[in-house]
């Protein structure tokens, strides 16, 4: 009887405290976000087919478990497409439909149902649809720094060897943006042609940031190798195949030269640094603090890094980097793969250290038929700003911050940190 009175009382408690507070529920709901990470499709009609969301398309992978929540007949899609698609049969053919009605507005109303101002669009090239200010370009740069033959990289598994055909064409397609069939034959000719003519073309395109996808394609140490070394490498490989450890030295040099012309741009550098998609893929060669050295060297200390994902499943460490001056972290892919519970515990760490370093992601992604970008959309908006709201309840309750305090992070988070991050107007 005892006991049965205790746990009413603790139901009566837990049902008079809901999990998020309603105030800042209600605030959370009408915050205009800016998404640093996203990966929108363009509208498209007709044949036109849009295949320029990602340079590293995770479509030809093999297979490999994924996370319960984005598997195929995951209740979340069909939640998803019902919230934004109504309640239909056919939600491909109403997709249709209203693509072939909104036209080139799309995207934008897609952006008005989940309450997002402004997408960051993780993009090999922008287009039709997807216009500034509500999409901003983050272009990738990964390929700049695989000038050399690559067979020995993508003979590693199958996942690699398609990963480096898509860089390989990306790169044939920076040449030829830089008027060049072939990299040139020095390594000074290849910086002064083709990698920084590329960066400024990317700024003049409207990028804010650049996007480094390179925790697919190698672990994240990069070592300080003198522009000499990397020169000889370089000009070597065009004689007698180059061997790894010597290619890892010259894409370490090249990985440092890009950051430091970001510096001299005003581009952030967005970073995968967290477990990645694949059977494959190296979660180790992931952790963030494999890019300390990166963030502690003087002479990129001007650049700022963004952790994309948050480092997950390293996200304590994320907490300590978020000390250097010019490291920041996102929760996006977080808000996709994860629940609410567990991602508000990740933002709760970060917020007892740095709050003002702390930016909203979706990783919007087009999945599946099921699953397009914009049900990812609505699924990890949903799921980032119910973890933001049990987070700052948390803090609220445990007397760590105020109402104030908690409503002010709230709008820091969801963009007032990325406005100042990427001086948006
Ligand atoms: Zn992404």
């Amino acid at each position: 009887m005892r006991v049965a009175l205790i746990l009413l009382a603790a139901a009566i408690i837990s049902a008079a405290q809901p999990v998020v507070d309603p105030q800042l529920a209600t605030e959370i709901s009408q915050i205009k976000a800016i998404d640093n990470h996203a990966h929108p499709v363009r509208p498209t009609w007709g044949s036109d087919k849009d295949m320029d969301y990602d340079a590293l398309p995770v479509e030809s992978m093999d297979p490999y478990t994924e996370p319960v929540r984005t598997r195929r007949g995951s209740p979340l899609a069909l939640e998803a497409s019902r919230a934004l698609f109504g309640d239909v049969q056919d939600f491909r053919a109403r997709k249709k439909q209203l693509m072939e009605e909104k036209r080139e507005g799309y995207a934008n109303w897609v952006l008005d149902q989940l309450g997002i101002e402004t997408m960051f669009a993780n993009r090999v090239a922008m287009g039709a649809g997807l216009a500034a200010p509500r999409f901003i370009w983050v272009p990738f740069e990964d390929a700049l720094m695989y000038p050399l033959n690559n067979a020995i990289l993508a003979a590693k598994n199958s996942d690699r060897k398609s990963f480096f055909a898509d860089e390989d064409r990306l790169l044939k397609r920076y040449l030829k943006e830089c008027g060049l069939t072939e990299a040139p034959a020095t390594l000074d000719l290849y910086l002064q042609k083709v990698v920084t003519p590329t960066l400024e073309r990317h700024k003049r395109g409207g990028a804010v940031a650049v996007k480094f996808e390179a925790a697919y394609l190698r672990p994240l140490e990069v070592a300080d190798v003198p522009r000499s070394e990397a020169a000889r490498i370089y000009s070597g490989a065009r004689a007698l195949p180059v061997t790894e450890s010597a290619y890892r030295m010259l894409q370490d040099f090249l990985f440092r030269y890009i950051a430091s012309e970001c510096g001299r741009l005003g581009l952030a550098v967005h970073i995968h640094a967290a477990a990645g998609a694949g059977g494959y893929f190296q979660i180790a060669g992931a952790n963030p603090m494999n890019l300390e050295p990166i963030f502690n060297d003087p002479k990129l200390r001007s650049v700022n890094f963004v952790m994309l994902h948050g480092g997950w499943p390293f996200t304590g460490e994320v907490a300590a980097l978020l000390s250097k001056p010019n490291a920041y972290a996102d929760f996006s892919q977080q808000t996709f793969n994860n629940y609410p519970r567990a991602v508000a515990g990740v933002l709760r760490e970060w917020f007892e250290y740095a709050p003002e370093k702390v930016l909203f992601g979706t990783d919007a992604y087009p999945f599946s038929v099921e699953m397009g970008w914009e049900e990812a959309g609505w699924v990890a908006n949903k799921t980032g700003r119910e973890a933001l709201g049990i987070a700052l309840t948390e803090m609220l309750r445990d007397g760590e911050i105020l109402r104030e305090r908690a409503s002010e992070i709230a709008r820091m988070v969801l963009r007032e940190n990325a406005r100042k991050l990427y001086k948006l107007p």
